[in-house]
Formats: structure tokens, sequence, C-alpha cells
């Protein structure tokens, strides 16, 4: 064989194993839509299915039985694809698509303070602390700094970084003849024990699960008002529209208990720098969701 019919030879071999190979995908694929179609599932819903699920992850579907919501989960904006099976079982609870995601991003498809894990360290002021994502009973904070009683009440304390952003924000609403007042801060372990001791899981976080403890969050109130009649002040109202530029965000957001595991606090921020609360802000999502979705999953926050 001279060496020109050798090279046509190899040629027409790599074409002949390209051509079946696309025939065999193409017959797959058939096979697969075919078998989506018997289950019940649209043309639409094929189309998606296909387009943006694993093999493994279609496999999986073949063997269930037609789920109505399974091309709106797959197509929501915050879909994480190692979640589908959880998306799944969680869905016969709820119509709404977005809570399915949400629930089960933040890990609230299962029971509060169930399946812990321990908080990131490594996040820094970007950690996150809830039912989910605790810190050990050794953790404490550096840079713990005293909060001076003009701007609190007696005896708080908060890491240096917030105390000095909080300061500056403290500073622009007094300009505008609004007094804002730290009425908690700083926790330690222990001091979370003793609260919770005297309280239950309905007022209190369960030690190591605080986000006091982080030295990141502080309660922030107008003089003597009591609990969300804060939410009525014109302090509340600036703070909704300015606390991000220093940093600080709204943690427990009216509505999204089933989310956060807590009622509304009108009162509780939490700092997370200025560059992460502005794009926790725009997205209007609680910091749970954020975290899981940007942080966790996108590992871009
Ligand atoms: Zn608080």
């Amino acid at each position: 064989m001279d060496k020109n019919t050798f090279k046509r030879l190899i040629f027409v071999i790599i074409f002949v194993v390209i051509v079946v190979a696309v025939i065999l995908i193409i017959q797959n694929t058939n096979k697969t839509e075919k078998a989506l179609k018997e289950l019940g599932y649209s043309e639409e819903d094929i189309t998606v299915i296909v387009e943006k699920l694993s093999e493994t992850d279609i496999e999986k579907i073949l063997n269930m039985e037609y789920n109505q919501k399974l091309a709106s989960i797959i197509n929501a904006k915050y879909y994480i694809p190692d979640n589908l099976d959880r998306y799944l079982a969680y869905s016969p609870k709820t119509d709404n698509i977005d809570d399915i995601i949400s629930i089960v991003n933040v890990g609230a498809d299962s029971e509060w303070y169930t399946n812990t894990e321990e908080t990131n360290l490594d996040d820094g002021i970007k950690m996150l602390v809830n039912k989910f994502h605790y810190l050990k009973e050794d953790y404490s904070p550096d840079d713990i700094v005293p909060i001076s009683n003009w701007y609190a009440y007696e005896g708080h304390s908060t890491k240096k970084e917030v105390y000095d952003h909080y300061i500056s924000m403290w500073n622009d609403a007094n300009e505008l003849g609004l007094v804002l007042l730290v009425n908690s801060s700083y926790r330690t372990f222990e001091e979370q024990q003793e609260q919770y001791d005297m309280s239950n899981d309905d007022y209190a976080s369960r030690p190591g699960f605080s986000e006091h403890q982080t030295g990141l969050a502080l309660d922030i109130v107008a003089d003597g008002v009591q609990g969300n009649e804060f939410e009525n002040t014109d302090e509340f109202k600036w703070l909704q529209e300015n606390a991000y530029k220093y940093g600080f965000i709204l943690r427990y957001p009216k509505g999204k208990e089933h989310i956060t595991g807590y009622n509304y606090e009108s009162w509780h921020y939490r700092y997370v720098g200025k560059e992460l609360a502005a794009k926790v802000k725009e997205s209007g999502l609680t910091y749970d969701e954020y975290y899981a979705y940007y942080c966790e999953y996108k590992k871009a926050c």
C-alpha cells in the first residue's frame, strides 16, 4: 500500500467512526425523548430536560413518575444541579417553584437544627451562621472592641471593622436628625446558652447557632422603641435605604421566615462588607439564599 492510499484509508475510517457515533447519539436521544414522552412530559418539557440535565439525571428522571414541576424547577434562576433529588422530593409540598428552590438551597427541607455543619471560618466577614451552620463553643472572634455609650445602650461590643462602619452610618443618620442605638451585639457561646436556657426555640437561637457569636451582628433600634415597632420609625426607613452602603444587611426580613428560620426582626443587622451588602440587597435574596447559591455553589461572592 502506498502512502497516499494509507492516508485515504485512515481518513475513511475516521469518517465512518464519526458518522456511526452521530447516528448512535441521535438514536439514543430519540430513545430518551420517546421514553420521556411516554412518562407524560410535553415537547417543551423534554427540550428543557435534554438540554439542561446530565445523562445520569435524565436516567434518574426516567425511573421516576412524571413530575409536573420538573421543567420549571430546572429552569428556575437559582437551580443548583446537585439539589435535583431534594427539589423533587420537596416539590409536592408547595406549588411555589421559587420556594421549592430556596427552601432546598438553604437546607430548610430538613428540620431546623438537623443536618448541621460547622460554619466555614475561612469566609471571614462573609461567614454564614444559621440554624444549619454553627460556630463551635470555643469560637470567639478577634478584634472585639467596646461600643461607646454614645452609639449604644450600656455594655456592648463588636468587631472593630463593624464598629468603624457602624459609626460612619450613625453619623450620616444623625446628620438627618436620626438616632440609632445598639441594644444587642457580640455574644459569647456561654451568653447565648444563658439566653437560650431562659427562653425557647421560638425566641432564642441555640448556642453556637446565633449570628451574635460572630461579632458581625448588631441589633439596632431607636430610643424607647420595642420589637418590630422599630419598622415604623424614620430610623428603620433610613436603614432600609442606606444600611447596605455601610456593609449592613437586614438579616431576617418579613415573609422569609420559612427560609431564615427566624421571625421577622426589623432590628437585626449583619455586617458583610460594603461590596457584598450591595450585591445581596440588589438580589432581593436573604443571606441564607445568597450564600447557598453565590458563595457556595458559584464560588463567587
Ligand atoms: Zn439580633
